[in-house]
């Protein structure tokens, strides 16, 4: 079991990731307050009937990712008018709530007398669960308590509410969120009981039998299908036809393929993972390593953006990875890196490693615009030119969600354990942490993600034995490893960690050369999509052709059957600073075509020089082409 070290304990230097954390703060943050408070998100707990903006079922969950983005960026630095915003949302909420503890402003407000009627629809858990999510965090950043206050009074009436006992309902979140968060409430406050209720809320889930399968003999009825009766609803009369869309067709355990709605799947995920750790139950972990292979195995694109299907909003069929309708949701890519570093806490397995730096740094970081100022809530890999980021969504759920993600993202770079501490990402900066009792600082000095030497500096007050654990990407073919510039031979790898142990004094250095040419990424030839192509990629980053660089007509590309003519340029004014590839390619042509639609010699094809750009850097110029699948000669 590894222990992360915390965001609060790392501070990056580097060029690529401190300017967004900068930018996050400066400029995506405030845009989102000001859009929630514009849209009424922020005045929902005080909205009266007749008065413009209703409060919608999502809403309080939108003001909740905006208060955890900013509470991180508070603990990195206070900032008084931030508090104040937050200060006087918690202050309405509290205002609004009703004397049992519940709070959610749709239910108070619009449609009271219908609290927990509709748990498959309705999101009250879900936005519950990113009201404690954030309470944590603003506790956490300020030591201000008001808000979790409150929140531990909310999960105290879903405990009340909700359980195995004679007059408690047996239901669960048709939008999983609750489950991760009541586990961050267990850790924040210490209070076992709300640890009971997130494995309650999981077990249950996917109990029974559906009526929609009504076939199927179960031990008591599927409880969507129990409290659809009970609001007079038809249980089939649903649109997702099957509760596989919310992953509640069967128990967590007996769950093998990753299914539905790919955001509900991943915090899902999470909270297994979580709750695995907390209570040492294998049982779940295995669930999870199993659809974990699922996942990476059929499911994933090479983005690290999953769910196929906009109509779901989540997965489809194995190997079915279109690019140009990829859904790809922003969210789901962060839910992706939350899953992926939890299930690499448990394991100490640099593979989970390999698919959370994949998704940061592509899927979900194409999700916001280099300005911080746009959003996608899709993630395509190919474009005609028609897609574009936006200010905002009236689902507003992917914004705030990489705000969070990028306003913590040191604290996925380092853990600790018993033995020693783990280097997962690489990025310039300082680190704080522990082994056992011994503090260890460690200074990264690196170019990455444009460079693959690294640095790492370790200052101790005294010499200490410990491990030093170094992942080697899965894309990386070869590496050098030096310590105080003594070349080491003996290098093995546990688990894809290149581990040093020794007695470590102050001062030593680390230094490891991770080889990182342009390379081709092939897909597995059952993604028809993609066959006869091939993705270019240069250590974690995924890259695309736009038509900013290369004109339009992209399709008609054809790379040469090997990378090694692509060389790799940093060009510091470009895109904020990114490393191009340039390559020769052929493209097909029409200059000695004619009108025919068909004929019986092949068209003709002249020389192309080819620019590529990083994946998350995408759509930043003029609108037009892009491709992140290119056809290749064989
Ligand atoms: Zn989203």
């Amino acid at each position: 079991m590894l222990t992360p070290v915390p965001f609060t304990k790392v501070k990056f230097t580097d060029s690529f990731w401190a300017p967004r954390i900068r930018t996050n703060r400066a400029v995506t943050l405030p845009i989102e307050y000001k859009i929630c408070e514009e849209t009424g998100r922020l005045g929902a707990f005080d909205w009266r009937k007749g008065q413009p903006h209703e409060p919608h079922w999502f809403w309080d969950s939108d003001a909740a990712k905006w208060i955890e983005a900013a509470s991180y960026a508070l603990a990195d630095e206070r900032d008084p008018q931030v508090e104040a915003q937050i200060d006087a949302y918690a202050a309405s909420l509290i205002r609004n709530q009703l004397p049992d503890g519940y709070a959610n402003s749709r239910f108070i407000n619009v449609e009271p007398g219908a609290q927990w009627a509709n748990l498959r629809d309705a999101h009250e858990m879900y936005c519950a669960g990113h009201m404690i999510e954030a309470a944590v965090a603003y506790f956490e950043a300020t030591g201000k308590r008001e808000l979790l206050d409150a929140m531990c009074r909310y999960a105290d009436h879903m405990i009340a509410t909700f359980g195995p006992n004679p007059g408690q309902k047996r239901g669960y979140c048709g939008h999983q969120e609750i489950e991760l968060a009541l586990i961050k409430l267990y850790r924040a406050t210490g209070q076992r009981k709300y640890l009971d209720l997130a494995a309650f809320f999981i077990n249950e889930r996917g109990q029974g039998t559906s009526l929609l399968h009504p076939d199927k003999p179960g031990a008591y009825e599927h409880f969507y299908d129990l409290e659809a009766r009970a609001r007079n609803a038809d249980p089939r009369d649903y649109w997702a036809k099957n509760y596989e869309y919310l992953q509640a067709h069967k128990p967590v355990r007996e769950q093998t393929e990753v299914v539905g709605h790919a955001v509900r799947a991943m915090y899902m995920l999470c909270a297994m993972a979580d709750l695995s750790a907390e209570l040492k139950d294998d049982t779940l972990l295995h669930a999870c390593e199993a659809l974990w292979t699922h996942l990476t195995t059929r499911r994933m694109y090479v983005t690290g953006g999953i769910g196929s299907g906009g109509a779901n909003e989540g997965f489809t069929a194995d190997y079915d990875l279109p690019d140009d309708t990829a859904y790809c949701e922003t969210c789901a890519a962060v839910g992706l890196v939350f899953w992926a570093h939890r299930m690499l806490q448990l394991t100490g397995q640099s593979k989970y490693a390999d698919v959370m730096e994949r998704a940061l740094y592509n899927g979900a970081l194409a999700g916001i615009s280099l300005d911080g100022a746009a959003f996608f809530y899709a993630n395509p890999l190919s474009s005609a030119g028609n897609v574009l980021r936006q200010a905002w969504w009236d689902c507003a759920c992917c914004p705030p969600n990489i705000a969070r993600l990028i306003a913590s993202v040191s604290g996925y770079q380092y853990s600790s354990s018993g033995d020693g501490i783990w280097a997962h990402l690489y990025a310039q900066g300082e680190a704080e942490m522990r082994v056992g009792q011994t503090p260890v600082r460690v200074s990264q000095t690196t170019n990455y993600p444009w460079d693959g030497a690294i640095a790492l500096r370790l200052s101790l007050e005294k010499p200490a034995t410990f491990a030093v654990h170094l992942r080697i990407p899965d894309w990386c073919d070869g590496f050098r490893i030096s310590i105080n510039q003594k070349p080491i031979a003996n290098t093995q790898l546990q688990d894809g960690y290149l581990v040093l142990s020794r007695l470590w004094a102050d001062g030593d250095t680390i230094e490891l050369e991770l080889n990182m040419p342009a390379q081709y990424v092939y897909a597995n030839p059952n993604v028809r999509q993609a066959l006869g192509q091939v993705a270019l990629q240069r250590g974690p980053l995924m890259y695309c052709v736009e038509q900013a660089d290369n004109g339009a007509q992209l399709d008609r590309i054809i790379l040469p059957s090997v990378p090694d003519g692509f060389a790799a340029a940093h060009e510091p004014g470009l895109l904020g600073g990114v490393t191009v590839l340039r390559g020769d390619a052929i493209a097909l042509d029409e200059s000695s075509w004619g009108g025919a639609l068909y004929r019986h010699a092949a068209p003709s094809a002249s020389a192309k020089q080819i620019t590529a750009v990083p994946y998350y850097a995408w759509a930043n110029r003029a609108p037009g082409e892009m491709r992140v699948w290119l056809r290749a000669q064989p």
